[in-house]
């Protein structure tokens, strides 16, 4: 299992513990991940280099994430079931989306790929009790998601995330 930071620049992360979200990014540079690592997520207005500590900017640590899986492919076809679990929910919406990306990475093309990479929230944003209670829908996404990635991800992460549930439980 890894860890890794996964950064927004002025971007909030807004979904609740125990809730699946992705994050949509342009490259393959997710592509590393597997399910089970663990993401730190920050929001950070200058992407968290080390120079936001310096000029003493408004960064946060918005607690972490659980990967599930990534999806790849051109933005074209981005499953609209991906689309609307972004986890920044402005931006479940495809021009406004579109429009992100240009803010972020400049002129966009056709062609270039995206991955959207998938991930259980696990800490940062309160509501875990009640989330917990819900656990039949999140395994029920899994099923989903394991459809959209084409990977057999369900048995794999619903043991991880009944560690993880058991692990929050007893916290
Ligand atoms: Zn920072």
């Amino acid at each position: 299992m890894n860890e890794y930071e996964l950064k927004n620049i002025n971007h909030s992360f807004d979904l609740l513990n125990g809730k699946i979200g992705c994050t949509i990014r342009k490259g393959d540079k997710w592509k590393m991940v597997n399910p089970g690592d663990i993401l730190h997520l920050w929001n950070c207005p200058q992407a968290h280099n080390g120079s936001c500590k310096k000029a003493n900017l408004n960064c946060e640590y918005c607690g972490t994430g659980l990967v599930l899986g990534y999806w790849y492919g051109p933005i074209r076809e981005l499953p609209e079931s991906l689309l609307k679990i972004e986890h920044n929910f402005t931006a479940q919406n495809l021009p406004i989306l579109i429009e992100m990306f240009k803010t972020a990475y400049g002129e966009i093309n056709d062609d270039d790929m995206y991955l959207s990479l998938i991930y259980m929230r696990l800490s940062g944003n309160e509501g875990i009790k009640e989330e917990i209670e819900f656990d039949k829908d999140v395994l029920a996404k899994l099923g989903e998601l394991s459809l959209i990635t084409g990977k057999n991800v369900e048995d794999i992460v619903t043991q991880i995330l009944i560690k993880n549930i058991e692990k929050l439980e007893n916290e």
